[in-house]
């Protein structure tokens, strides 16, 4: 299905049947190119030993190429014309369009050929030349391939990504029906190559994006895969290069880190096929394909630099980021969701993946951003993969704010007043608000279960649950305890540590502070009390004070005043314990990652800091704690020393792989005598609340699907996130406990 066709707003069951149907149609050709490209990445950023220091490098040339952007658009203009060209800066895809066809007018061109832009996919250039008659041709194979089959491309670089030789192979020959039969990929490519050089060689004029253009040399870098932007460039007179503004770079010699990361970073290739260095007209002879000898005519060269959206996304604090991206595509390929749907769902009227809602808020405006905005869960996979170190996760939770204040109407706030928890206005989406205030609905469950976990489970209440709040009923619901960790821990008397007491702790006695994050204390609080015991067998004197919500499961439905409002809360709770010297424990890697990272997008410098200097994942601190000495006998892995071999499978939380924490988990269980395999898949697709929701269940279930396989021949498996947990009991029909319970001593 093109992304063109969808029209209007989506019911939650037409959501729901369009994934599945993408799921079934393209899912399968989508998975297996985005984690090839995924895995090639891996591999070569690996050959780079300076990997790091590049992209910080490309990162600082971004920042201060669109910190100078006017002056570089003038700059290139100077160099451009000098050169013997025209620089059009054009306002939006119309008055690109009007330019270009004036420039095709001017050439009689009655056939263009184009390489492959995005930027040119965003202005729609095609349809607008064909309008005058105007033959327009891809010849990046990909592009071509989406062309003939009238689709919108699915993948910022690799638009064909969602089919398979088969289904190229009988689009060929329903359209062209070839004289013999395409039966491998090197036919379908020489196919694809002979028919479009017979279109190369006829062309006036040849069009091209540009990946970077260098403002003091007026020099176009163009990475390909297939060298076709070289091609229609020397083979026409006349040169149009559609860029945006944000592609503008300062000097010739920035382009070098880019050159390096852009393809690696894509495609996992060591460098792309074709890198292309232009400085357009240049002085090559013009060709004359019925002549013996060369052209003698003028080459024309026009650059169009596309504003659409982009001076004003440069003015926006918290989406500027955007325009440092250089569309290599790493955050769609790292993506579990996008591994799976691909750009046909996870995309907008022009760009897809993560970064597509930055860049589709700011050249097609917010309801093309919301059409697939909530695909993105904020699992932060994408952070590290990013070249450029963009916040993909912040500029989707940014929009979703926006989307979830559209039409925001203060007048509706009476109907909200007093009875939510939040500070949302009354038009926010009752799923979100159902989601985002998840710690309300716990205490309320904790306080009258088990009566509450009886009632969630009547057919009715799960009818209403998925008609009123979107909750699939196919998903089992957390059983709230009645009682909850932090009662369990006063009606023990506190911490049982020797020299440590409600009234003060003995010098010399380490303590922490055991964050009750909603789902420790209210549901999995086995989990919390096996924390308790480790930490307390290594001999840490524990608290678990009354600590509010961190605000996570509101900032991940996009309700960044309510996140705010709960971290300011959440930091004030913790504030006299960090004054005390305590470290912060915490069981659940996403409250983690909002203390080590949102934070900081959340609250005021100093404040964020400390909290992230001195908060601790609960097996990095009892890896911490082994290794200064702790006594590895005291926990129940000693206990159980004729087991010592004993398989596991283990799996991590995409949060804390962000954070570079997996290892810890490992090394602890190692220690402790089990032999651990880790899972390749990154997300087991649940991500908190998006599993629960009615339309992304299959999709859920589908992503989780690639961990069931890798631990399908493992007696026992243990994963560190909540949703993780839960994602894998369901499809192991099975019980997956956090690894804690494995390791803490029985009492
Ligand atoms: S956001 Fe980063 S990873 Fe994604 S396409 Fe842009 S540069 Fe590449």
């Amino acid at each position: 299905m093109s992304r063109a066709t969808r029209e209007g707003k989506e019911t939650r069951e037409e959501k729901a049947a369009r994934i599945r149907h993408l799921l079934a149609t393209e899912g399968e050709s989508v998975e297996r190119n985005t984690k090839g490209f995924n895995a090639g990445r891996y591999d070569a950023v690996r050959e780079l030993s300076d990997y790091e220091e590049l992209k910080d490098e490309a990162r600082a040339i971004k920042e201060d190429a669109i910190s100078r952007l006017p002056e570089l658009i003038e700059q290139v203009r100077e160099t451009v014309e000098e050169n013997g060209g025209t620089v059009y800066l054009a306002d939006d895809a119309a008055d690109a369009n009007r330019y270009i066809r004036e420039v095709c007018d001017d050439a009689d061109a009655e056939t263009v050929v184009k390489s492959k832009s995005m930027t040119t996919e965003e202005i729609d250039v095609n349809d607008a030349l064909e309008a005058d008659g105007t033959e327009v041709w891809e010849t990046d194979l990909g592009e071509f391939v989406v062309q003939v089959a009238d689709e919108a491309p699915s993948h910022i670089v690799a638009p064909a990504v969602h089919k398979s030789r088969e289904t190229i192979a009988e689009l060929f020959e329903a359209r062209f029906d070839p004289d013999r039969p395409l039966e491998t990929a090197d036919d379908l490519t020489a196919f694809a190559r002979e028919f479009l050089a017979e279109k190369i060689a006829d062309a006036d004029v040849g069009m091209t994006g540009a990946n970077f253009v260098a403002a003091d040399t007026g020099t176009l870098a163009l990475v390909t895969s297939e060298g076709n932007a070289r091609k229609s460039v020397a083979a026409t007179d006349t040169h149009v290069a559609v860029a945006g503004v944000e592609k503008l770079l300062p000097r010739f010699e920035d382009l070098s880190p880019f050159v390096e990361l852009i393809a690696r970073s894509g495609t996992g290739q060591s460098i792309t096929s074709y890198v292309t260095f232009l400085t357009p007209p240049g002085d090559a002879p013009t060709l004359d394909w019925d002549a013996d000898t060369a052209g003698e005519g003028d080459r024309d060269f026009h650059l169009v630099l596309l504003d659409n959206g982009r001076t004003d996304l440069r003015g926006d604090d918290q989406l500027r980021e955007t325009l440092y991206c250089i569309r290599c595509s790493a955050c769609l390929n790292s993506c579990a969701n996008f591994q799976h749907v691909g750009g046909h769902a996870f995309g907008g009227e022009t760009y897809s993946g993560g970064i597509a809602t930055g860049w589709e808020a700011g050249v097609h405006g917010m309801d093309s951003a919301a059409e697939f905005n909530d695909f993105c869960t904020g699992c932060t996979r994408c952070v590290n993969q990013c070249p450029v170190g963009i916040d993909i996760p912040w500029i989707n939770t940014v929009v979703r704010d926006r989307l979830n204040r559209e039409g925001d109407d203060r007048n509706f706030d009476f109907l909200v007043e007093g009875l939510t928890p939040d500070e949302e206005s009354g038009r926010l989406d009752l799923q979100k608000r159902f989601f985002g205030n998840f710690s309300t609905v716990a205490k309320w469950g904790s306080a009258t279960a088990p009566v509450s976990n009886w009632l969630a489970r009547t057919p009715g209440v799960r009818a209403l649950a998925e008609r009123a709040l979107g909750v699939d009923s196919r998903r089992d619901l957390p059983e709230f305890k009645r009682e909850t960790l932090r009662k369990w821990f006063e009606s023990r008397g506190g911490t049982r540590v020797e020299g440590a007491n409600s009234g003060g702790t003995a010098a010399g006695v380490r303590e922490a502070v055991l964050y009750p994050d909603t789902y420790t204390n209210h549901v999995a609080v086995e989990r919390g009390k096996a924390a308790v015991r480790t930490l307390e067998a290594l001999g840490v004197a524990v608290r678990i004070p009354d600590v509010p919500d961190s605000g996570r499961a509101a900032l991940s439905q996009g309700m960044v005043s309510s996140a705010e409002a709960q971290a300011r809360a959440c930091a004030s709770a913790l504030a006299p314990h960090l004054d005390a010297d305590r470290d912060v424990v915490v069981v659940e890697p996403s409250d983690l990652a909002m203390f080590r990272a949102d934070y900081r997008k959340l609250l005021p410098e100093t404040e964020a800091e400390r909290i992230a200097d001195n908060s601790y994942e609960l097996f990095e601190y009892v890896y911490g704690l082994l290794e200064n000495g702790g006594d590895a006998d005291a926990l129940r892995g000693a206990e159980r020393e004729t087991e010592r071999g004993e398989q596991i499978g283990y799996h991590s939380h995409c949060q804390q792989r962000t954070l570079g924490l997996e290892r810890y988990t490992t090394a602890v269980l190692e220690e402790l005598g089990y032999d651990v395999s880790t899972s390749d898949a990154e997300c087991c697709g649940m991500a908190g609340s998006f599993g629960y929701k009615r339309e992304y269940y299959e999709l859920s279930m589908e992503v989780g699907e690639s961990l069931r396989e890798e631990f399908a021949g493992d007696a026992q498996v243990v994963a560190s996130g909540t949703s993780c947990c839960e994602q894998l009991t369901a499809l192991r029909d099975d019980d997956v406990p956090h690894p804690i319970e494995r390791i803490a001593p029985r009492n």
